[in-house]
């Protein structure tokens, strides 16, 4: 249980955060819910969590996570409110897929900005409580496509290759504070960006995997929570792959 701590997630207005905001509300946590464009969906997470969790405490907050200050107000927000960060699960991502060869500046520029530059600008802010505190988890979603390569994915693959390398050198940097700082790395789970996927490459995908079928955002969700509880306090700088066996 995740009673009396906090979270931050970000990315919790759609897909796998909102998933994540659930589990970690259904295990007790109060919460700090980032979105960047969809208020509407922010405010049926929220209306959910007070309905369904009602000794829950949660704040939704607008920011565009690749925005430094804008980061900060999110952090910022979390410990103005609840007085500290526990759990920040950086969440918030987005693809720009296409081959290298058509690929603009912009479409580079854009999915290296919020996937890489907003987990480091989400963890600067959030480093500084948590030390003082002498206690953090933070959870980064990384991808399958950050391990093994994608074709059309040069921007994203390095995106999330890049959280990797930040994943475990600042677990290194803050083991001694109690601090952990692990990564996922999901395979394709059924959410808005694996739909946008026509019917052809999603049998072909799905060939292969050994298990044949596509993740639900649930199992990413219990990954978070599992992270973020006692349970996993030796682990740090670790990448688990949720993928239904695919990059064994
Ligand atoms: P999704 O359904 O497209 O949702 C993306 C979320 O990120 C939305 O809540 C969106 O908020 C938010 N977001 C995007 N840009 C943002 C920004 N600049 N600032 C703050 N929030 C921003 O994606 P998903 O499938 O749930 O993916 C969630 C994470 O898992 C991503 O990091 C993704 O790379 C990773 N992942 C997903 C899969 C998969 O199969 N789905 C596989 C591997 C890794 P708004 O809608 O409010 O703008």
């Amino acid at each position: 249980m995740l009673k009396n701590q906090v979270a931050v997630v970000t990315g919790a207005s759609r897909g796998i955060g909102y998933g994540i905001a659930l589990e970690l509300a259904s295990q007790g946590a109060n919460l700090v819910v980032n979105y960047n464009s969809s208020a509407a969906s922010m405010e049926q997470l929220v209306q959910t969590i007070h309905e369904q969790y009602p000794e829950v405490e949660v704040v939704a907050v607008q920011a565009n996570v690749a925005d430094f200050e804008q980061a900060k107000q999110l952090i910022d927000t979390a410990v103005a409110k609840f007085g500290r960060v526990d759990i920040l699960v950086n969440n918030a991502g987005i693809t720009k897929d296409g081959l290298l060869m058509r690929m603009s500046e912009a479409d580079f520029d854009a999915v290296i900005d919020v996937n890489l530059k907003g987990t480091f600008n989400c963890m600067r802010h959030a480093i500084k409580p948590m030390m003082k505190q002498r206690s953090g988890r933070i959870i980064n979603l990384s991808s399958v496509s950050g391990i093994s390569g994608n074709a059309g994915q040069v921007n994203y693959a390095a995106s999330k290759a890049g959280v990797i390398g930040m994943t475990k050198s600042l677990a290194r940097e803050v083991a001694t504070r109690n601090i952990t700082v692990n990564a996922i790395a999901p395979g394709f789970i059924e959410t808005e960006m694996t739909g946008q996927l026509n019917d052809a490459v999603q049998t072909t995908i799905k060939g292969q995997i050994p298990m044949q079928r596509f993740g639900q955002v649930s199992d990413i969700a219990q990954t978070v929570a599992f992270l973020s509880s006692s349970a996993a306090n030796y682990i740090t700088g670790q990448v688990i792959t949720v993928d239904g066996g695919m990059t064994m």
